[in-house]
């Protein structure tokens, strides 16, 4: 009975294990309100870098007929580099982040890596090379460990321990009431908006991929664990190609380009600098929000 009993535990872990991973695929689509949307065409590449540099161009995007979305939208971010996006809700900033992880195919134009198309590219080997830093993490009914573990499976105690370092959480963890064994998710301890961010910062900084997307959150962290996120994001960065979805604009003065958009078209483009000096639309929202930092 027990040499029966080793395989039918081993296949009862391979089960949860799948059971687990499918619940993470679907909590990971329900998150971002999508589908598996793209299949991928026979022979597709692998993906294979440790540095990307990364092309949208001539970008059109319609989630459904008669609704266009972007409209011809280009950008590069060189290898290493960082790009953020800007301007109001709903002009399509984060269905470039979608389109990047080929949640969904362009309609028109193209994105490519390293100069080849995504729709060209084994969609798993191209998540591989991508960390996101959502805006609202979703956390696993599982110990905090599973949870930054998650980042990279066969990852050493000592390497998850590193990231949650890294991310500067390792401390509120040894705070807790059992240390990185303690359950968390909604049938565990709830977590703080900025402990979530942590959390999945620690993920990425686990997985350690070459390319970077990070969505700020919408809702307001209290502005001293605001400031202590940006200065994680911009350590992680560093030498990956980064993405930023933004809504605080103190987030991108350091970006290499920012883009302003409205409405699926980009209006403004350059850094800080310049396009205070423009004097337009971004030196106008950057007024804006000088004016509510000075009421906080
Ligand atoms: P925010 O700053 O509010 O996050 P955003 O600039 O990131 O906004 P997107 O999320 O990119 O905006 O959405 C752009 C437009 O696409 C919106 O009008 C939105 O309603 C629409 N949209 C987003 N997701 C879908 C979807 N799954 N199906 C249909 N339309 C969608």
């Amino acid at each position: 009975l027990l040499q029966l009993y080793a395989p039918l535990n081993f296949l009862g872990f391979v089960y949860r294990e799948i059971k687990h991973s499918l619940a993470d695929m679907e909590k990971m689509f329900t998150l971002m309100g999508q589908n598996a949307e793209v299949t991928d065409i026979k022979n597709a590449q692998l993906l294979a870098t440790t540095s990307a540099a990364i092309r949208f161009d001539q970008v059109d995007f319609s989630y459904e007929a008669n609704r266009k979305i972007l409209h011809a939208v280009s950008f590069d971010i060189p290898a290493g580099k960082t790009v953020a996006v800007v301007g109001s809700s709903g002009a399509g900033k984060s269905t470039l982040s979608r389109l990047l992880y080929r949640f969904y195919d362009v309609s028109q134009g193209s994105i490519s890596i390293n100069g080849v198309d995504l729709r060209q590219l084994n969609q798993v080997s191209l998540r591989a090379h991508i960390g996101i830093v959502p805006q609202d993490t979703v956390l696993f009914n599982d110990s905090i460990y599973y949870n930054i573990a998650y980042g990279q499976p066969g990852a050493s105690r000592d390497e998850v321990i590193q990231a949650a370092k890294s991310a500067h959480i390792y401390d509120f963890i040894l705070s807790l009431p059992e240390g990185f064994d303690t359950l968390v998710g909604e049938r565990g301890l709830k977590l703080s908006g900025g402990e979530k961010q942590r959390v999945a910062i620690a993920r990425t900084i686990l997985k350690n991929p070459p390319i970077l997307i990070f969505d700020e959150a919408t809702s307001a962290l209290d502005s001293r664990t605001e400031k202590a996120i940006q200065a994680e994001l911009k350590e992680i960065s560093a030498n990956r190609t980064t993405l930023i979805v933004a809504h605080r604009l103190s987030t991108v003065a350091d970006a290499d380009e920012i883009l302003v958009m409205e409405q699926g078209v980009i209006i403004e483009r350059g850094r800080h600098r310049d396009l205070l000096d423009l004097g337009a639309h971004y030196a106008h929202m950057w007024q804006l929000q000088q004016g509510d930092e000075e009421n906080k």
